[in-house]
């Protein structure tokens, strides 16, 4: 396994979690504590009526159980940017309101001075780029290679979280080389982990409609396969509230159980809701802060093998970010800086890089902060200024209020 996983032995402390936490009177959610008990894992039919039937409070007391039985009251964040490289995409995925086509007035394409000159500002106070964006239709591995090792070469502190499985299958094609070869150029050039976006839902009939084009079920989970044999650590995602079903949610994170139990190499799961300002997705049934928070819940629920569960602020806002800390999420977005996916599709988060911020907002929600390395392998508790009566509750701007 990469990284932290927390209290090995979760599964024994559980029961004086859930009963600290009041108990479960739901029987669904009992089942599904049962079977954790019983076996270490919940079924794909006791997950789906999680989804159906049961009542959110006891979903989420179970998830925050869990979370607890693992680490405490610790929430983990890191100091990072976001900078995407390009919007420019041959694809149009319909849920995606970022891509541009190459003649729109707004597409842009970075070159290596221009992602060097966005580095620099944040460079002294950051751990991590995260970089992903568009399929562009000219550029192939060694400009990605160029990116990244320049971006070493200038800030060797830095980790370098870049690039979703469907950007690896387009370099993959466009240079006619092996999924194996452009992950081995760009780990050669410096690259630290791969990010989990592009698995969307991970069942073909729904991609063949939101995201026709891209890469497959299969496809996504063999590209993420073949960066844990090549030991890259990688994150994975789930987009919802689009037109999927609770039993493909559920078969979505049931396939990212078995990959994990052959190879360990997800770090994260990150759940997020469509967003969908400027999209093109009319019979998208959207998600309300019920369906977000208890997608989170089962997501920690089913994902036994999972080490961390992650709030993804950038796109369900502080407010609902906070909550899901009591819900099952141990990790939250880290300072990000700028961030464009999800603004253009209608998140209002701020980007504000405040570590003390970011502190204020996992102390009020009853968590410890612990600022964390790209592949939680380092960690320190971020203590803010002395806190005082005074500053215990801050007022985030209203604009963060989603
Ligand atoms: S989601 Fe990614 S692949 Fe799809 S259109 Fe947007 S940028 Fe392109």
């Amino acid at each position: 396994m990469i990284g932290s996983v927390g209290h090995a032995d979760w599964v024994d402390r559980l029961p004086n979690r859930v009963k600290e936490l009041g108990g479960i009177s739901d029987k669904y959610v009992q089942t599904a504590f049962d079977e954790i008990i019983s076996n270490g894992r919940v079924s794909l039919s006791t997950g789906e009526s999680l989804f159906l039937k049961a009542d959110l409070i006891d979903v989420m007391l179970l998830g925050h159980a869990i979370k607890q039985s693992r680490y405490n009251d610790e929430v983990y964040f890191n100091s990072n940017l976001h900078v995407n490289i390009t919007n420019i995409c041959v694809l149009a995925c319909r849920f995606c309101a970022f891509r541009r086509g190459p003649r729109a007035a707004d597409a842009y394409a970075l070159s290596v001075d221009e992602y060097l000159d966005r580095i620099r500002p944040y460079s002294s106070r950051i751990d991590e780029v995260h970089s992903v964006g568009g399929l562009h239709p000219e550029w192939d591995v060694s400009y990605y290679a160029k990116l990244i090792s320049s971006a070493k070469q200038k800030f060797p502190h830095l980790s370098m979280k870049c690039l979703t499985a469907v950007e690896i299958k387009h370099l993959s094609e466009i240079g006619d080389i092996k999924i194996s070869d452009v992950l081995s150029t760009l780990i050669d050039a410096g690259l630290t982990s791969l990010p989990g976006g592009g698995a969307e839902i991970l069942d073909d009939d729904v991609r063949k409609i939101i995201c026709n084009g891209k890469e497959s079920s299969e496809e996504y989970l063999e590209i993420h396969r073949t960066a844990h044999l090549l030991g890259l650590p990688t994150n994975s995602t789930m987009l919802f509230g689009t037109i999927e079903t609770a039993m493909q949610r559920i078969n979505h994170l049931e396939k990212i159980r078995k990959l994990q139990d052959d190879t360990g190499g997800f770090q994260c799961f990150v759940p997020y809701p469509f967003l969908p300002d400027r999209t093109r997705l009319p019979q998208a049934q959207h998600s309300t802060g019920n369906e977000t928070l208890r997608t989170i819940s089962i997501s920690r629920i089913m994902l036994d093998n999972v080490p961390h569960i992650k709030a993804y602020r950038m796109n369900i806002g502080d407010y609902l970010s906070a909550l899901a800390l009591n819900a099952g999420a141990d990790d939250v977005d880290g300072t990000v800086g700028h961030e464009e996916i999800m603004h253009e599709a209608g998140s209002q988060t701020s980007v504000e890089d405040d570590l003390d911020r970011l502190s204020i907002l996992i102390e009020n929600a009853g968590g410890i902060p612990v600022r964390r390395s790209t592949t939680y392998d380092q960690f320190v508790i971020h203590r803010r200024r002395p806190p005082s009566d005074d500053d215990r509750w801050v007022s985030l701007p209203v604009a963060d209020m989603v």
